[in-house]
């Protein structure tokens, strides 16, 4: 089926062998109605059953104030469909069909002069660089901390890169840990002990958590336990809530029992 909305390629950035930046000039239509943090669906060419191509999920991370241009960010993750094709096989001058922006119910809202935490782990940090890009986040920039937590310097994005994509009177209130790959147990305990020497400096009336569900889960419950729970967004990127198999949650139990968020359980029918 054609793609209903499409871009052009028109430059792309490697930055390092399983993470590029795709720069689009947008054709059909020739511009995007975005809020700073939402995403796209991009479609692939990557067939992963006969008719059927793979379909994957990036934040937009191009500004509000440019609506004909579109830029991702995208990692590889290790053979996934979606994101090899988008890194091995796309070139200048290809055209990228996508579906969207989605995301609207978390993003269109303007944030007012308040303390803000914005937590990222892994590629979450894009929805960072979105939303902080926002018009809807300006009252809050000059009360706002950003907290990006990833397993090695070189896991995604440059840093450099990052503290420049953020607005000017963030920079200096961007922080940048390192902590245990993910799925791995002291991970959580290493993010949640981050998160509580960030409370020491802010008293956050709105959250941004963006990233690693598996992490997300526990800080927004150590928000809620200290008061700070009433307006905080989650974005998983991935190791969502509610995909966990089994062994997942008894992850997250044993590491963190006490601040686990509960999995939703449908009620037993009569
Ligand atoms: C709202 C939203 C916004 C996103 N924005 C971006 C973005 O801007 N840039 C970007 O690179 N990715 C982003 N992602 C993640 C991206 O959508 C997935 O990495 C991609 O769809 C994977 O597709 P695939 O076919 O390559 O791999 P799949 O076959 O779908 O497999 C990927 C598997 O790897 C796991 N996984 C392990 N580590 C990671 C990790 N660090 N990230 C993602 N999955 C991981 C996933 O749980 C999943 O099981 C976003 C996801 C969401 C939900």
């Amino acid at each position: 089926m054609a793609d209903r909305k499409f871009g052009r390629v028109v430059a792309i950035e490697q930055v390092r062998h399983d993470t590029r930046l795709l720069h689009l000039e947008l054709e059909k239509p020739a511009t995007i109605d975005f809020v700073g943090g939402q995403y796209v669906i991009v479609h692939t060419k990557a067939e992963i059953e006969p008719g059927k191509v793979a379909k994957g999920t990036f934040t937009i991370i191009s500004s509000e104030a440019q609506p004909g241009q579109m830029t991702l960010a995208i990692k590889q993750i290790d053979s996934g469909p979606c994101t090899t094709w988008l890194n091995n096989s796309v070139n200048v001058g290809d055209r990228l069909g996508y579906s969207g922006p989605w995301g609207a119910k978390n993003y269109d809202h303007a944030v007012g002069e308040v303390d803000a935490l914005f937590l990222a782990t892994d590629t979450g940090i894009n929805t960072t660089i979105g939303f902080l890009n926002s018009k809807n986040a300006a009252a809050c920039l000059s009360r706002a901390r950003v907290l990006w937590l990833l397993p090695a310097r070189d896991y995604f994005l440059d840093i450099d890169y990052v503290r420049n994509s953020l607005p000017e009177n963030v920079r200096s209130r961007f922080r940048v840990e390192l902590i245990s790959d993910i799925s791995t147990p002291p991970r959580v305990d290493q993010a949640l002990k981050l998160v509580e020497e960030e409370l020491t400096n802010l008293q956050p009336r709105f959250a941004l958590l963006s990233g690693d569900g598996d992490v997300l889960g526990p800080v927004q419950q150590l928000l809620t336990d200290r008061g700070f729970g009433s307006a905080v967004t989650m974005e998983p990127y991935f190791n969502k809530p509610d995909k966990k198999d089994d062994s997942k949650k008894n992850f997250v139990r044993a590491s963190q029992p006490e601040l686990a968020p509960q999995p939703l359980r449908k009620q037993p029918q009569e």
